[in-house]
């Protein structure tokens, strides 16, 4: 098969024929028909994020076709079937974690397109336990960014899902798919942008924002809640500055710069500040009939599979708008 392959960390993605991967007894095969584009990619082919393998295939939004399935499979899983594989790939199941509803913090929790390969590649084997069913009428190419940007930034947005008037830092694909969402249930959205894109901020606008700025602006007292999707420290305290008391700061991605210290005082109130790590089965099981109620319509720009590593240099320039999605149908 085809595969965009991380050899080194650093390095340019390289367009490789590698055997199909082995499909244990729990796994399903899938024809990749898409695989969204996320800034994790990124940051584990930079190294901040370190893969838990290398040669890496990468890909954590993956829609594709069963073509095969392991001898323990359930019976509810069939080829032709369309299914998704998500960041979590595999968690141990026995630790206290596991067994409170938090597999997302398992310590041997495995994860797709770092830890086993992902769906840069025309095939992919997720464990059919961690794999999400999909109904055969969707869009593979519409699907595949809810996957990853829309689940989990729907575990965050759940942190503050309660304020009326939200803060989004970071317009990017996460937060352009959860302004629809916080929209349908009739939330404020104030956007922050990097400073100077206008085409985000003309995105950000046209899709509902109440408010749109550049993220160096400094608001206070003024949200509800906020959700950082940029990987920028410098913003939490400008976050935190920006929420009333009660309000809640929720960093979103897995990677982040140093965050500077900051005065107590931006803090107390009972202000808090916390993060997201990874996902759950419950988040992605919750979230993808939401989204098709919503009708949250991500805003995809494709690229061939061998064009992958294009696609990162263009998400790290900021050169995207909306998700990207490698399309190898
Ligand atoms: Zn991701
Ligand atoms: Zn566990």
């Amino acid at each position: 098969m085809r595969a965009m392959v991380l050899q080194t960390v650093g390095a340019p993605l390289q367009l490789r024929q590698l055997p199909p991967p082995a499909v244990e007894e729990e796994d399903l095969l899938l024809e990749v028909q898409t695989c969204g584009v996320c800034r994790t990619d990124l940051h584990i082919k930079q190294g901040e994020v370190t893969p838990g393998k290398l040669p890496l295939v990468l890909g954590h939004q993956v829609v594709g076709k069963i073509v095969a399935t392991g001898s323990k499979v359930e019976e509810r899983w069939q080829v032709g079937q369309l299914a998704g594989a998500v960041w979590l790939g595999g968690s141990c199941g026995r630790c206290s974690f596991c067994r409170s509803g938090r597999e997302n913090l398992c310590d041997e929790a495995r994860f797709t397109g770092c830890s086993r390969d992902g769906g840069f590649a025309e095939f992919c084997s997720v464990n059919s336990r961690f794999a999400v069913p999909l109904p055969a009428n969707l869009d593979p190419l519409l699907t595949a960014p809810l996957l990853c940007a829309g689940m989990i930034g729907y575990r965050a947005y759940r942190e503050i899902r309660s304020g009326k008037r939200l803060g989004f830092y970071g317009f990017g694909s996460s937060a352009h798919l959860l302004l629809q969402l916080a929209l349908a249930e009739e939330k404020e959205v104030v956007a922050f942008t990097r400073p100077g894109d206008t085409k985000a901020m003309e995105q950000a606008k046209r899709l509902g924002a109440i408010q749109v700025m550049g993220s160096d602006s400094e608001l206070s007292n003024t949200l509800d809640g906020a959700l950082l999707f940029a990987p920028n420290g410098l913003l939490v305290p400008r976050a935190l500055k920006a929420v009333k008391k009660g309000g809640k700061v929720v960093c979103v991605g897995i990677h982040m710069s140093d965050i500077p210290s900051f005065p107590y005082s931006l803090l107390w109130g009972e202000r808090s500040l916390s993060s997201v790590a990874n996902l759950t089965r419950r988040d992605a099981e919750e979230f993808l009939p939401l989204a098709l109620a919503c009708k949250i319509q991500p805003e995809v720009i494709s690229y061939p599979l061998e064009k992958a590593d294009q696609a990162l240099c263009d998400l790290e320039q900021g050169k995207i708008q909306g998700s990207i999605v490698l399309d190898l149908r």
